[in-house]
Parts: structure tokens; C-alpha cells; sequence
């Protein structure tokens, strides 16, 4: 057994896809024998909201898919088997009273642009812009740097002017500029902004625009299941030389004269480092493991910046085993997304629900995805039906204190959803079914640690995304946060940039986004 250093280069908290892409990172760019890392995490396994769990002989996953992932699998040496989802990326079904209209969107940029065209042709002129606009847009990420110099900036503001001028703007405005006027084309661009977690009038446009470009290229899975991606990278990072220590729940970060000194754990155990990253529930993390008044003195501004911060929804996951009776192929499951939508302003009303702790179960106002793992990987066959937004409510303290009503009260979201999915893409679905797990936020609390259960972080508001982020570094010397998520693959990006940070950009020159190619750096004179 290797001796314990005295003191660690690194210490990260948590072992969620952030925690472990930086472990891997750090050790891949310094020898751990002479920089140790340790990563510690609360619960048996690591893995947090990707997971896998078994039930009478059925595999389900937490997440479904990981769009665009392969150079991050290749930088981080991820040895787990992924395959590609085929067909379509969606199909959205447009409900109309007893009706759904249903749209194929295809995987690929192109073949979605020709899609369109194909489909409304008398939107031309705003498709081709909308398209060449948004791709020039996504382009100008690789440009970006998470902390930029003066100079930066103004190099940014001469090589990314689209980001620039859209900064401030949500996807509906930015949608609103191309002059389109079909009613149908909004609802399918507003499924994107719900890819990436909130309605089209809320989630800032470059969000959306990205989650578009990533997500098109084509979704992938773990062959096994999700549980084997946190394996491998746990694998990735002990081979490495990274110390991990499960069952390790850090009660405190020590913040000595503003400087970060190490964390103690529940059991009282301190351990030496000056440099952390934590990759938890940021506000949990500054507020209950530094403290909010410790924080204050040190930086009122942050400190009320990360009071401001929006998390982003939970959700409802049913997921059901079903017999082999049922032809889920002949019914077009064989695809990323079948996305089922009252659509008309649909996910804005659920989030104004959302907004005050409620959650709406009408079958006139009503948006679910319903996805079919067993047809990409095999296996039994098996559905997920996610529901979002769901907020934690009183979840939890149902949970804790009335478990026979919080049952109750899942039972009767499943029933909703089921028979809309019955209604809509699946007949006969319920005949089917042999078994159900119905995860609530208060699951997803379990798994994260996060108050809120929120599935995806700070929620993309413009006025919590690109420079006016709450910052990855703290103002606690020697402490970064660079949890903003939004999915496998932004956690991966998170973890290759809090190290690059702390090396003073070693690995990607700040840059805010990894590619094979990075950009050369800027050249001063
Ligand atoms: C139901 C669901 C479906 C999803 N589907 C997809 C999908 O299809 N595609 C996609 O890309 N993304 C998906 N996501 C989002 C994706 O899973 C997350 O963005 C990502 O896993 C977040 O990783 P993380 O490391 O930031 O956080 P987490 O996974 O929350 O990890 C944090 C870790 O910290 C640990 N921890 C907490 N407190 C402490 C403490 N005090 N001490 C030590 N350890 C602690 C937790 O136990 C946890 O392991 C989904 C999420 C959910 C919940």
C-alpha cells in the first residue's frame, strides 16, 4: 500500500463525472508520486447522477445519452465501449387534440437543415440563415477563454462578434431575428432550448446553439450500460497514481486568512492540501462547507453572485421493464429522443408551475421524452419516460416521513405519463409492463448531494453563462468551482478546465472548450 502523503497537491470533492475527469486530468499532467491527488466522495460507488440500477432482472440507467463525446473519450483515455444511437437524433410528436404530428429530426447539422428545407420550403431564406448564423456562432466557442486578459477580450470581441452581440439574449430572441413564420418551426426549435434545460424564452442562445450543434452530431451510449462509464474513469484515474477514497463525506473545507488549507471529513479526520476543487452542489459547498459569513468577508460580491445562482429543475425518470411481446421497433423506438409535446408555450407554463414548487399534470399542457435503451444495447426490453421540470417540492419530506404517499404521489405522475405515451406513441403500453421504478428529485437528491436534486447545475440564464458565470476560481485562494454541467460531456470539459486553470493553462491555454486542435495561443508582444 502506498504511504499517505502528509499533505496533497490536489484534493477533489466528489466523484461524479466532474470529479473524476479532474482526477484524471491532474494525474495524466503530473506525476501523483510527486503531486499526489486524492479524490474523495460520500458514497460506495463513485459515478453520482450516472449510474445504473438493477430491478427483477432489468438494467436501467440515470442518463440516456452522450452527444459528440469521442475526443474527450480520447484525451481522458476512457476505456469503455460506447455505441451510436441509430436513425433519427428525435422525433418529436406535436400534440393536437386526439392527433400528434410527428417530425423526424435526423442526426446531423446538414441533414437537419435539409430536413427543414424539405419540409418548409417557403422558409428558405431563414433556414439557411438561421443555420449558417448559429454554426458560425458555435464555431466562435473555441475562441473563448474562461478567464480572458484585457487583450483577450479584445480579441474576442474581433474574432467572436456573434457571441458577442448575443450574449445577453435568450433563444426565443435570437430565434425571432431570422424572420421565420412558421408556427412549426418554433415548436421543433423550442425541443432544442428544452435539450438544454429550460424553455426557449429563458435559456440564453448560445446554449441552445450549442446543445443543437453537440447534440446533432449524433448520441452515443455505454455499450453495458452508464454505470460502466464512472468505472472506467475511475479505473483511468487510479492507474494513474489518483488516491480515492469512497464513503469519505467532507463535512468542511478549511479556509484559513481566505486561503484554503484542506478538508475535514465527517469523521473528523483532516486532510492537507492548498488546492481544492469541489464539484459538488456549489451553494452546498460554499455555504454549509465553508460558510456563507466565512465567504462574505472574504468577497461579498461573489458570495451574493452565488446567492443569485438559478439551479437548474429535477426531474421524474419512470423507467419500465416490459415483456417481449411488444415491437418496439416497428414503432420507430430505434432512435435518440421521442420527444411527445403540447408544445404552444407548453414548457414556459411548466416552468412558471415549476417557479412556485408545482408541477402541472394536464393532458392539454404536458412535455415528456421517452427513450428505448434495450434497441440500441439490447438486453430486455426497457423504456425511460423523463419528466422535467419537476421541482423537489416536498419530495423529500414526503419521502422521509410518509412513504406510502410519496409512493402514492409518483404512481400517479407514471399513470399520466403513461397513458399520454399510450395515447400518443405506444399503444397498449401498460399491458406490457412487468416492471416500474419511479425516481423522484428525492432520488436525485440521494445521488448528488444536491439540495434542489437538480439534473443539470446552474440552470443557462444569460445572466449566469460566458463571462458573467459565477467564476470557477473562488475567492477563497486555492479553491475552484467549476460545476456548471449541463450533461456528461460540459462535466468532462469542466474537469479538463479547472485543471488547465490551476496549471495556468498547460493544457488548452485557457481556452473554455478541449479540441484535439487548440487554438495557438493568442501572441503578445
Ligand atoms: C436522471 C438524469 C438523467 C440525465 N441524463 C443525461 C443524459 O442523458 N446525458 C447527459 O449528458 N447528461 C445527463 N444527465 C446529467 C449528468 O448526469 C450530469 O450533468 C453529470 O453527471 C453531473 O456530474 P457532476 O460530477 O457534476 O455531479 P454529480 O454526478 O452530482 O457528482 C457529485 C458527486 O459528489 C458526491 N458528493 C456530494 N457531496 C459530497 C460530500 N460532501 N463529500 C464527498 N462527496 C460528495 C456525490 O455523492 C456525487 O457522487 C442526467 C442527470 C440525471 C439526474
Amino acid at each position: 500500500m502506498k504511504p499517505t502523503p502528509d499533505k496533497y497537491s490536489l484534493i477533489i470533492i466528489g466523484g461524479g463525472i466532474v470529479g473524476l475527469s479532474t482526477a484524471i486530468t491532474w494525474s495524466k499532467n503530473r506525476d501523483s508520486s510527486q503531486y499526489p491527488v486524492l479524490l474523495l466522495e460520500k458514497q460506495p460507488i463513485v459515478g453520482g447522477m450516472v449510474t445504473s440500477f438493477k430491478r427483477k432482472g432489468f438494467i436501467f440507467d440515470t442518463a440516456q445519452l452522450v452527444p459528440d463525446p469521442l475526443e474527450l473519450f480520447k484525451y481522458l483515455e476512457i476505456d469503455c465501449e460506447l455505441i451510436k444511437f441509430k436513425n433519427y437524433f428525435s422525433r418529436i410528436f406535436l400534440v393536437n387534440g386526439n392527433n400528434a404530428t410527428e417530425i423526424r429530426i435526423p442526426s446531423g447539422y446538414n441533414e437537419f437543415r435539409e430536413m427543414l428545407l424539405d419540409r418548409y420550403p417557403s422558409q428558405k431564406k431563414s433556414i439557411n440563415r438561421f443555420f449558417d448564423y448559429s454554426k458560425k456562432m458555435f464555431d466562435e466557442l473555441q475562441y473563448l477563454k474562461l478567464e480572458p486578459t484585457l487583450f483577450d477580450l479584445l480579441f474576442i470581441l474581433f474574432k467572436c462578434p456573434k457571441t458577442v452581440f448575443n450574449s445577453g439574449r435568450t433563444f426565443s430572441e435570437y430565434f425571432r431575428k431570422f424572420g421565420f413564420s412558421d408556427p412549426e418551426l418554433s415548436e421543433i426549435f423550442d425541443v432544442f432550448a428544452a435539450f438544454s434545460g429550460l424553455p426557449s424564452e429563458r435559456a440564453v442562445a448560445m446554449m441552445t446553439v450549442a446543445a443543437m450543434n453537440t447534440s446533432l452530431l449524433g448520441p452515443w451510449r455505454p455499450t453495458k450500460g452508464f454505470i460502466h462509464l464512472p468505472h472506467a474513469m475511475k479505473r483511468k484515474a487510479l492507474d494513474l497514481g489518483c488516491e480515492i477514497r469512497t464513503r469519505a463525506n467532507v463535512k468542511q473545507i478549511v479556509v484559513e486568512n481566505g486561503i484554503a488549507t484542506g478538508v475535514r471529513l465527517e469523521t473528523g479526520e483532516f486532510i492537507k492540501s492548498d488546492t481544492i476543487v469541489t464539484t459538488i452542489d456549489t451553494k452546498t459547498a460554499l455555504f454549509n462547507l465553508i460558510g456563507r459569513d466565512v465567504l462574505h468577508e472574504i468577497n461579498p460580491k461573489y458570495t451574493e453572485k452565488a446567492d443569485q445562482v438559478n439551479m437548474s429543475p429535477s426531474s421524474m425518470i419512470i423507467s419500465l421493464g416490459l415483456d417481449d411481446y411488444i415491437d418496439l421497433d416497428s414503432l420507430g423506438l430505434n432512435c435518440g429522443y421521442n420527444v411527445i409535446t403540447t408544445g404552444k408555450g407548453t414548457f414556459e407554463r411548466l416552468f412558471k408551475a415549476f417557479d412556485n414548487g408545482e408541477y402541472i399534470l394536464d393532458d392539454k399542457c404536458f412535455h415528456t421524452a421517452v427513450i428505448c435503451p434495450s434497441l440500441i444495447t439490447g438486453g430486455k426490453p426497457v423504456i425511460i419516460i423523463r419528466v422535467v421540470p419537476m421541482p423537489i417540492g416536498n419530495w423529500k419530506l414526503l419521502r422521509e416521513t410518509d412513504y406510502s404517499l410519496y409512493t402514492k404521489k409518483k404512481e400517479e405522475v407514471a399513470d399520466f405519463y403513461i397513458k399520454q405515451i399510450e395515447r400518443y406513441l405506444i399503444p397498449d403500453l401498460s399491458k406490457h409492463i412487468i416492471v416500474r421504478d419511479i425516481a423522484s428529485p428525492a432520488t436525485f437528491e440521494r445521488y448528488s448531494g444536491s439540495p434542489s436534486g437538480s439534473n443539470y447545475d446552474m440552470s443557462p440564464y444569460p445572466d449566469n453563462f460566458g463571462l458573467k458565470r459565477l467564476p470557477t476560481r473562488t475567492p477563497v485562494k486555492g479553491l475552484f468551482q467549476p460545476k456548471f454541467s449541463h450533461g456528461i460531456w460540459p462535466s468532462m470539459q469542466a474537469g479538463i478546465q479547472v485543471v488547465d486553470m490551476i496549471l495556468g493553462g498547460e493544457i488548452m491555454n485557457g481556452y473554455s472548450r478541449y479540441r484535439e486542435k487548440i487554438p495557438a495561443p493568442v501572441i503578445r508582444d
